[in-house]
Order: structure tokens, then C-alpha cells, then sequence
């Protein structure tokens, strides 16, 4: 007779959504740097690098090729195109997090959330808000040192994807840095036990 041994199910996984410039990535690079017992995930894209980042951090920036011979490989869990470049999530990484028993966490658009839902149903979501338009436009051209040549697509997508919030477990306004802060590393607390 085999004994049974039940082990409580804690989340293992936390998709931070929030249209680009929002301050998603400082959330989650902060916290997994608080909290040991995430592993913030590193992404893929084709995307140019920006003037403050480099290979691996925050992207595994590749060419579109290569983007395209992983994706016929199955490399990807998720993929998708955000603005007008190819993002995706390998297997590889998100075993990595979970071979080390850390939970996962990663700052991914709203297309991507609904894929790791379907895959991962007992992942916890929450979605950051800007607190307008008008500042988020003034973040992403501060961030970026000069408007990006697809300012406009961001606000558009920005606009839709805030329409998307209340799909969310969470939502959290992003309008004081360490208030909101607070309240994301309370809420991913409470899920992670
Ligand atoms: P940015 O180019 O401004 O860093 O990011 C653009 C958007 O792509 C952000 O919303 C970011 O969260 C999202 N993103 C990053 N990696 C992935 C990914 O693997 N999959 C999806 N669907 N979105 C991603």
C-alpha cells in the first residue's frame, strides 16, 4: 500500500501585467531582489537594446531569426508580438526557477497572460496601473530619454490593456513609488505564504 503524502499547493508562479512604461519592471526587479524565494524570469525579444540595458538584462535580445528558429523548435511557452517586436518565455528558464524551488515571477503583456493561464491555471495575476495616460507618455519618453518612435502604438495599447485590469486578481496604481510598492510586496506575500 502506498501512503499518500499531501503537500499544500502554493502559487508558483506570479505574472505581473502593465502597459510599458507603467513601472512593472521596477516592481518585480525589486522584489526579486528583496525576496529570495523568487526568480524573476528573463525574457526574450527582438527588440533594440536601450541605452542603460545589455544581454540578459532585462531581455536575451535576439535577432528576429532566432526568434523565429526557437519558436518552430517549441522553445517558447508563450509568445507573442508586443508593439512591433516578437517577446517569448522559454520552458527553460521558468524549469530553471522551479528545479532551484523558487516561485516564479515575470513582468509580461496582457496576450501573454492569457496563454500562461491556460497553461498554468493556478497562477496569481496582478496588473499595475499608471495613473493616467498623460503620465505614463511622460514616464515612457523620460525612461527612454526622447519619445520612441512608436509612442503613439504604446498609448493606444496602453489604453486597451488598462481596459483589461479588472480580468486581474489584483490591480495597483502605480502612482507613489514605495506606497505601491508596499502594497504589491504585501499582496505577492500573502500568495507566496
Ligand atoms: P519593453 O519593450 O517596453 O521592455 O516591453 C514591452 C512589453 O513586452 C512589456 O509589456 C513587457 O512586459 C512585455 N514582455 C516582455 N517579455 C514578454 C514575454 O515573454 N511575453 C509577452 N507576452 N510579453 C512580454
Amino acid at each position: 500500500m502506498t501512503s499518500e503524502i499531501k503537500i499544500e499547493k502554493k502559487t508558483r508562479m506570479i505574472i505581473v501585467a502593465a502597459p510599458s512604461g507603467a513601472g512593472k519592471s521596477s516592481f518585480v526587479e525589486k522584489i526579486s531582489a528583496e525576496d529570495l524565494r523568487l526568480h524573476d524570469i528573463i525574457t526574450y525579444t527582438t527588440r533594440e537594446m536601450r541605452h542603460h540595458e545589455s544581454q540578459g538584462k532585462p531581455y536575451f535580445f535576439i535577432t528576429k531569426d532566432e526568434f523565429l528558429k526557437k519558436q518552430s523548435e517549441d522553445f517558447f511557452i508563450e509568445w507573442a508580438q508586443v508593439h512591433t517586436n516578437l517577446y517569448g518565455t522559454s520552458y527553460e528558464q521558468v524549469n530553471l526557477a522551479w528545479a532551484r524551488d523558487k516561485v516564479v515571477i515575470m513582468d509580461i503583456d496582457i496576450q501573454g497572460v492569457a496563454t500562461f493561464k491556460s497553461k498554468f491555471p493556478d497562477a496569481k495575476t496582478v496588473f499595475i496601473l499608471p495613473p493616467s495616460i498623460d503620465e505614463l507618455k511622460r514616464r515612457v519618453i523620460k525612461r527612454d530619454g526622447a519619445p520612441p518612435p512608436d509612442l503613439d502604438v504604446r498609448m493606444q495599447n496602453a489604453e486597451k490593456e488598462m481596459a483589461k485590469a479588472h480580468e486581474f486578481d489584483v490591480q495597483i496604481v502605480n502612482d507613489i513609488f514605495d506606497r505601491s510598492f508596499a502594497e504589491f510586496k504585501k499582496t505577492v506575500e500573502n500568495w507566496i505564504g
